[in-house]
């Protein structure tokens, strides 16, 4: 049984904490694409977690994770990751922690490039994380990337470096002007990094295929949203990988197979990290206001987020191009105290109406087209089932749920575990 979590937004809808809560029923948590440029929150009953790189059932005793081909890794940022979280008392080990070989390795010169692009650009500037992202994902197309594979043969991985180092220098030291990169000091970073990963790098696609022949529960967990995917995203600000759930069995390693049910998070309102086109962004009072309800501040750069109203718009299109089956909707708790609840149903484009997700300039230019749901005006927090919610809750979830044309199944009124509600 293979399931994916994926998320219908621009990110950060909460997918690492349905991940932590819907992983108990897997056997197998894999992540597909992307690195340690966005982070989950899990907040367990052993504390609070960030994690970057690694799949949020890492918190999970019993569960094995993977880090699929299609991530890419700072094998340093990794490291320390793994260090903090075993000072919170997690056990990681080969055994619940496997890497794939194919995944390439995001090295200090991609963090430097992407840093001197960001600095060049100043206030054009897309909204880089600054974590060498981009940079690593050109690399890997340009087939000058070195996978985690690599790090088991030292003689290949010198002779790849040495070609590798030179070329990325034309850029570093021949383009930007910056101080050039050593192949010996790289090779120190892999030493250091590299040599105590060795154990967890295995070809894992064989692994997950085995994994489902044998009737286990694989779950595929994204980073970011529907609206960041390359591709689908709102391009060029978008991320550098695939979110989507078409991708995930290809950056799983596992492209023989299908998935079988896709879990869309999706968030009461809407948040959006770093620049681009956000249609329903909220200024002032009433976006510091939810900003600070939602604790809506970036969980790897703490840079505060853009906030707004639902967009119905955006949404739908992120359960269209997700494939999604389900919903789970989170953070309706943040809404518990607004009078009246702002609802984007349409875009204007030029003056034409449209409920169609533009791309480019057109969605540079669209304006939200509103409709407002009376609020309920009181706390949600302790609901435990449906039944349990105010009415207007209920209607703006059955409101939205239409709107989107995919059923909500689960809806979260808090960070903590039990904190949710199955439709
Ligand atoms: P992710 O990258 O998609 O996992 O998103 P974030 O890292 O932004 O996580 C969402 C944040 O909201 C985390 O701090 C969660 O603990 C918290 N959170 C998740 N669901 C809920 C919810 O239903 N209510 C509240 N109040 N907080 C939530």
């Amino acid at each position: 049984m293979l399931t994916s979590i994926v998320g219908i937004n621009w990110g950060d809808e909460g997918k690492g904490r349905m991940v932590d809560l819907l992983s108990e029923s897997q056997d197998i948590v894999v992540r597909y694409q992307g690195g340690n440029n966005a982070g989950h929150t899990v907040i367990n009953d052993r504390g609070k977690f960030v994690l970057n790189l690694l799949p949020s059932a890492i918190l999970r005793e019993d569960k094995i994770n993977v880090m699929g081909n299609g991530m890419v890794v700072d094998i340093e940022h990794l490291c320390k990751e793994i260090a903090k979280l075993r000072e919170g008392g997690i056990r990681i080990t080969p055994d619940n922690l496997k890497i794939s070989d194919k995944a390439v390795v995001c090295c200090p010169y991609n963090v430097a490039q992407d840093c001197l692009e960001e600095d060049r650009l100043a206030d054009r500037k897309f909204g880089s994380t600054r974590r060498g992202i981009a940079p690593i994902y050109a690399d890997k197309y340009m087939k000058k990337a070195i996978r985690m594979g690599d790090i088991l043969h030292p003689e290949y991985l010198k002779a790849r470096l040495e070609g590798i180092v030179e070329w990325k220098n034309l850029t570093i030291k021949g383009a930007y002007g910056a101080k050039e990169y050593k192949v010996e000091d790289l090779l120190a970073w892999f030493d250091m990094y590299g040599t105590p990963l060795k154990e967890y790098i295995c070809d894992t696609g064989y692994f997950l295929n085995k994994a489902l022949d044998e009737g286990k529960r694989v779950m595929l967990e994204a980073q970011l949203g529907a609206l960041r995917d390359i591709d689908f995203g709102i391009y060029p600000y978008t991320t550098s990988s695939s979110t989507i759930t078409a991708y995930g069995p290809v950056g799983a390693g596992i492209p023989n197979r299908k998935v079988d049910n896709a879990i869309g998070v999706m968030k009461a309102y809407s948040t959006c990290v770093g620049e681009g086109p956000f249609t329903v962004e909220m200024f002032g009072e009433e976006a510091q206001k939810l900003r600070i309800a939602g604790g809506e501040f970036g969980a790897a750069t703490g840079r505060p987020r853009r906030v707004g109203g639902f967009d119905v718009v955006a949404s739908g299109y992120g359960c269209m191009v997700q494939a999604a089956d389900e919903i789970a909707l989170t953070k309706l708790d943040i809404l518990d105290g607004m009078e009246s609840i702002p609802v984007c149903v349409a875009y204007d484009i030029n003056g034409d109406r449209t409920e169609e997700f533009p791309s480019g300039e057109a969605l540079n230019i669209a304006k939200p087209i509103y409709t407002y749901l009376d609020g309920w005006r009181c706390s949600t927090a302790n609901c435990r089932t449906y039944e349990d919610l105010p009415e207007n809750a209920r209607k703006y979830i059955e409101f939205i749920e239409q709107a989107v044309g995919c059923n909500i199944k689960y809806i979260s009124v808090g960070a903590e575990r039990d904190a949710i509600i199955v439709k």
